[in-house]
C-alpha cells in the first residue's frame, strides 16, 4: 500500500545554510513513526514541510501520493493535522474555543453536526475537561500543550503530525499522548510524532527516522536504530541502550562513566 504522506527527495536551505538533505520519508498508516535526533537536526522544519506549511526548494512531499502544492488548503485540513512545538496562540479565548478550531476546516460539512461531541470527546482524551473555561494563555505550558494536542484530535484527520507533543507534560500525561497516538494509529492513522526522550520513542513507534544534519541518518525499528554507538556518535555524548529487567522494553539512557571517571582523576 502507498505511504500516506511521502518526502521525495525534500531540500531546503534557510541562506546558505542546508538545513533539509535530500530527505525521503515514508509515513504509513497504521504506523507511529517518531523522528529523533539532535537540536538543530531539522525535525521540525521537515514537519513543516510533511504538513506543507513550508515549501522545500527541491523535492516535493505527496499526500495520498498527490503533491501537496496541489491540495487546496482547507481540502488538505481535512487529512492532516499539526501539533506545532510553540503554541503561539496569545488571544484571551478559553481553552475550549482552541480546541473548537480544530473543527473549522468541516464547516459547512455533515461532519459539522458531530462538533460539539468531537470537541467533548478531543478534550476528554487530552484530559483537560477542567480547564475548558480558562484562558489559553493562562495555562501552564503542559497544560497549553494538552490544549494544542486536543484541537488536534478534535480534527479528526487520517494524519497527525505531532512536534514534540510530550514537552512540558508530566509522566502520565506523557504516556496518555502517546498511548492515544498509538490508538490512533492501530485505528488507521499514519502518525509523526517528534520526540526527545528515546525510551519514550522506543516504547510508543513502530518505526524511527533518526535525523542529523538534515539527513536520514538511520531508519528502522527503534531497535535498529537505537544502538548505543549510533546514538553516542549523532548526540556527541556516551549513550547506553539497555533492555528492561522485567518487560525488555529498550531505555535509552546518558552514559554517565567517562564523566564520573574524569572527575575523579581530576
Ligand atoms: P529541530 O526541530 O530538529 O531542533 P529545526 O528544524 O527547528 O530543528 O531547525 C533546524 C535548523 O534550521 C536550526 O539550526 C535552526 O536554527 C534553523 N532554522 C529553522 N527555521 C529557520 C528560519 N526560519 N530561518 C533560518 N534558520 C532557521
Ligand atoms: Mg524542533
Amino acid at each position: 500500500m502507498s505511504a500516506a504522506l511521502a518526502a521525495r527527495g525534500v531540500t531546503l536551505s534557510y541562506g546558505r545554510r542546508p538545513i533539509l538533505d535530500d530527505v525521503d520519508l515514508d509515513v504509513r498508516r497504521r504506523e507511529v513513526l517518531a523522528l529523533v535526533g539532535p537540536n538543530g537536526a531539522g525535525k521540525s522544519t521537515l514537519l513543516s514541510v510533511l504538513a506543507g506549511d513550508i515549501s522545500p526548494d527541491k523535492g516535493e512531499v505527496l499526500l495520498e501520493d498527490r503533491p501537496l502544492s496541489t491540495w487546496k488548503l482547507r481540502e488538505m485540513s481535512r487529512k492532516r493535522a499539526v501539533l506545532t512545538q510553540e503554541h503561539r496562540i496569545s488571544f484571551p479565548f478559553p481553552a475550549v474555543d482552541v480546541v473548537r478550531m480544530g473543527r473549522s476546516p468541516w464547516r459547512g460539512c455533515p461532519e459539522e453536526d458531530d462538533d460539539e461531541r468531537v470537541v467533548a470527546e478531543a478534550m476528554a482524551t487530552a484530559d483537560i475537561e477542567r480547564l475548558a473555561g480558562q484562558p489559553f494563555g493562562l495555562l501552564s505550558g503542559g497544560e497549553k500543550g494538552r490544549t494544542s494536542f486536543a484541537r488536534v484530535l478534535a480534527q479528526r484527520t487520517g494524519v497527525l503530525l505531532l512536534d514534540e507533543p510530550t514537552a512540558a507534560l508530566d509522566i502520565g500525561h506523557q504516556e496518555a499522548v502517546l498511548a492515544h497516538a498509538r490508538a490512533q494509529a492501530t485505528a488507521g492513522a499514519a502518525v509523526v510524532v517528534v520526540l526527545h526522550d528515546l525510551s519514550l520513542a522506543a516504547a510508543w513507534s513502530d518505526r524511527v527516522a533518526l535525523l542529523h544534519h538534515g539527513r536520514v541518518t538511520a531508519e528502522g525499528t527503534p531497535s535498529e536504530v537505537f544502538t548505543a554507538p549510533l546514538l553516542s556518535l549523532v548526540y556527541d555524548h556516551p549513550i547506553d541502550v539497555v533492555a528492561h529487567p522485567v518487560t525488555g522494553d529498550l531505555l535509552v539512557l546518558a552514559d554517565r562513566r567517562a564523566l564520573v571517571s574524569r572527575e575523579e582523576t581530576a
